[in-house]
């Protein structure tokens, strides 16, 4: 199975309108377990609109939205929000960390609120941390740490619950070339070991160009980069 599958993917925004604007127009997409793939795309072209259908934030007009084999198209509300905090992890260009819990915390949290076992929760999160070099820093809060080491957080946080896909919109936008060399090196690492997949939307050609595959959003649809 597909880790992701957008299949005809539709959305307009102001049906009816004058200001009516079809920003996808049949997008086709399919992300491979342990796939890590790149989405460029011009300011406005719509890449947080199809982060966030494949996300299951938002619903399409037309097409189907299938994770890991479950087509949740037609599904309600409920089903879907269950499949986002199971299935899926989310890492944003600013981190969102909560700023009064430290750094295992914030990755502990969410796995308490999906029912893991609390010394289960804090192994996984050092492992975690770990894995992306800022184990040292587990008892810091966000605040005592760089820009980089947040972020670094912030992802570990998105993978806390072992989802089998990641979308991420601009995530190393505001860290320097080096930190953000660390992030992707960590996302690589866990996409070979761990089979996750990946969608990162990046304006850094250069990254983009070292991931498994890249597409260009361009006029509605998304073609090979
Ligand atoms: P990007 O993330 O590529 O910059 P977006 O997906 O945010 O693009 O937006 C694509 C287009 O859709 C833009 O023209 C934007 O103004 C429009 N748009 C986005 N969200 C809405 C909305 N909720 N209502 C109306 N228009 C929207
Ligand atoms: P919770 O209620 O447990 O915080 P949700 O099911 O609301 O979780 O959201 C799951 C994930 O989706 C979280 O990582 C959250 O940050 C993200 N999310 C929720 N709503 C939005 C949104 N409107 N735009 C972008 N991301 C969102």
């Amino acid at each position: 199975n597909a880790a992701l599958l957008l299949d005809g993917v539709e959305k307009v925004y102001n049906q009816g309108k004058p200001n009516e604007i079809a920003v996808l127009r049949g997008v086709h997409l399919e992300v491979s377990p342990g796939e890590v793939v790149a989405m460029v795309a011009p300011s406005g072209a719509g890449k947080s609109t199809l982060l966030h259908m494949a996300g299951l934030l938002d619903t399409p007009d037309a097409g189907r939205v299938t994770i890991a084999g479950d087509d949740l198209s037609g599904k309600s509300d409920r089903a879907r929000t269950a499949a986002r905090r199971s299935k899926i992890g989310f890492i944003y260009q600013f981190h969102h960390l909560l700023p009064e819990f430290t750094a295992l915390e914030n990755i502990v949290l969410p796995q308490l609120a999906a029912g893991v076992p609390k010394g289960e929760a804090q192994e996984r999160a050092l492992d975690l941390l770990g894995k992306v070099g800022v184990a040292a820093r587990a008892a810091h809060r966000p605040g005592e740490l760089s820009g980089g080491e947040q972020q670094r957080v912030a992802f570990c946080r998105a993978l806390a619950n072992q989802p089998g896909l990641l979308l991420a919109d601009e995530p190393t936008g505001n860290l320097d070339p080096g930190t953000s060399d660390q992030v992707f090196d960590a996302l690589m690492t866990l996409a070979r070991d761990t089979g996750l997949a990946a969608l990162i939307a990046t304006h850094n050609l250069e990254l983009a160009g070292r991931m498994d595959r890249v597409v260009r959003l361009e006029n509605g649809v998304l073609v090979d980069a």
